[in-house]
């Protein structure tokens, strides 16, 4: 049978994986991502997730630098995300849009600098644990089984895939019911006219969400990059066309070329996502939403008439999967009161943004900043296991907060340097020297002040 060794094995090319494999790399480690796609990024390629929301705090701090701003420098070269702009839909300071396309070979070509061996094709399905260690863990590709072996591995599966089969507590979805955030599979369109948009919104700024900011729009001519709102186009469209959708308004972002709008409206409830036959369900009701909603957008709403899809996300887009109960477990409390910790590795400032799991609508409420412990990345149960992304421990409201892309990208930065110290000292991932840790994250740009 086929075996991998390596110092670390990252499980999950997303966002967070990724910057964890550079990370670790960095550190000197040899380093091998297993994905079960054929590219990386995660939700950020495969689930047409865009723009990333948000590197700010709301009071205009640049929490989250680090290899998550290099990201974006190295896309911004190339033409391939348009930097940090002001959230016109008001919800966050700052929203980054950047191309999916081009992520997937700026994603690549760092990890080929760094030395990293991606395994793409293969899914880790089980593990092999010994006195508190995993021992190798098993994955499948078109060679059949193949065995992973590794100092130290990092679960970036989103899902939580790898805490899971190796025991380690977790919690999933809300108590009682365990329902999570509803699923939805974004897609885009070309040919939008946001000039024509923009002038609407302008001149019916009640049909939009309350926090829209149109001062720019108004003042300078610019062309939104969020917008949150069409209620009435929505309802109409809705009841016209024979629509059913657990949604109460339409959601677009202006994409890195200005005809192009990143559409975030399909929703479906009650979707597991550790469950193939509810992720197969939920595939092909979504696909059928896409084209009901482009429908409703060319009919319905002034901008899209001309307007076509460009393309559909290839996978559902999930928002909320198991949550490890690790070491720490950061709440909704801890981030109202903006806390920070001795032993924190990022700052976040995204708000808590919860999609309700069983109706329309979303709470949201804004946050200050807070600090991100290294126990929530740290399984009780075992000791060469790391864990990052939007799976950390955490309680459903702190996971509505740092789940974003920018959040995990910092929490994986972290998560890799860690590893690589643990892999090196051969110790248990829980004895890391945290201020040395801190301070290598300072050293690389990382925000902890
Ligand atoms: C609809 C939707 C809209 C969103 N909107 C925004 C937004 O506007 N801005 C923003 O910043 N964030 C947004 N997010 C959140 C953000 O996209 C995700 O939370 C983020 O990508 C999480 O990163 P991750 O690396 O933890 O996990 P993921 O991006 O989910 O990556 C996990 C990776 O692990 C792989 N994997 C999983 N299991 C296995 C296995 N067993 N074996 C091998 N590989 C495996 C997957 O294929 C995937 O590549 C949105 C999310 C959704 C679903």
């Amino acid at each position: 049978m086929k075996e991998y060794n390596f110092d670390i094995a990252v499980i999950g090319g997303g966002p967070s994986g990724v910057c964890a494999a550079v990370s670790a790399a960095r550190s000197g480690a040899k380093v091998l991502i297993v994905e079960q796609y054929g590219v990386l990024g995660g939700m950020s390629t495969m689930g047409q997730v865009a723009p990333w929301m948000t590197f700010h705090d709301m009071q205009g701090v640049q929490v989250v630098r680090g290899l998550g701003q290099e990201i974006v420098d190295r896309l911004t070269a190339r033409g391939m995300c348009r930097g940090h702009v002001r959230d016109t839909m008001g919800e966050t300071y700052s929203v980054t849009p950047f191309d999916n396309e081009g992520l997937k070979l700026v994603l690549a070509e760092m990890c080929r600098e760094e030395g990293i061996t991606l395994l793409f094709h293969t899914f880790v399905f089980g593990a092999e644990t010994e006195d508190r260690r995993i021992k190798y863990l098993r994955a499948a590709n078109k060679n059949g089984e193949v065995r992973i072996r590794a100092k130290v591995y990092i679960d970036g599966s989103g899902d939580g895939d790898i805490f899971a089969m190796t025991g380690c507590s977790y919690e999933k979805g809300r108590e009682g019911d365990h329902l999570m955030m509803p699923c939805t599979t974004n897609f885009s369109m070309y040919n939008v006219d946001f000039v024509k948009i923009r002038d609407f919104m302008l001149a019916h700024p009640e049909d939009f969400h309350d926090k829209t900011d149109m001062t720019a729009m108004r003042e300078t001519g610019a062309l939104p990059d969020c917008v949150s709102g069409f209620f009435e186009e929505w309802k109409r469209g809705q009841e016209e066309l024979d629509m059913h959708i657990l949604r109460e308004r339409i959601l677009f972002f202006r994409g890195v070329r200005d005809d192009i709008a990143t559409v975030n409206t399909t929703r479906l409830t009650e979707v597991d996502c550790t469950d193939a036959d509810s992720m197969s369900n939920a595939e092909v009701e979504l696909r059928k939403q896409v084209c009901q909603v482009a429908e409703l957008l060319k009919k319905y709403v002034p901008g899209f008439e001309k307007a076509e899809i460009l393309g559909i996300a290839p996978i559902v887009g999930i928002r909320e999967g198991r949550r490890l109960a690790g070491e720490y477990v950061l709440t909704g409390d801890d981030l109202r009161a903006a806390k920070r910790f001795d032993d924190e590795i990022a700052v976040y400032g995204y708000p808590i943004d919860q999609h309700h799991p069983d109706g329309a609508g979303f709470t949201q409420s804004t946050i200050p900043a807070y600090g991100i412990p290294y126990r929530t990345l740290v399984p009780k149960e075992i000791d060469n296991l790391l864990v990052t992304g939007r799976c950390i421990s955490c309680d459903r409201e702190a996971q509505s907060s740092l789940r974003t892309t920018p959040g995990v990208m910092a929490i994986g930065e972290a998560a890799g340097a860690a590893a690589a110290e643990a892999a090196e000292k051969n110790i248990p991932v829980r004895n890391v020297d945290i201020p040395v840790l801190q301070a290598l994250l300072r050293s690389r740009g990382a925000y902890l002040d």
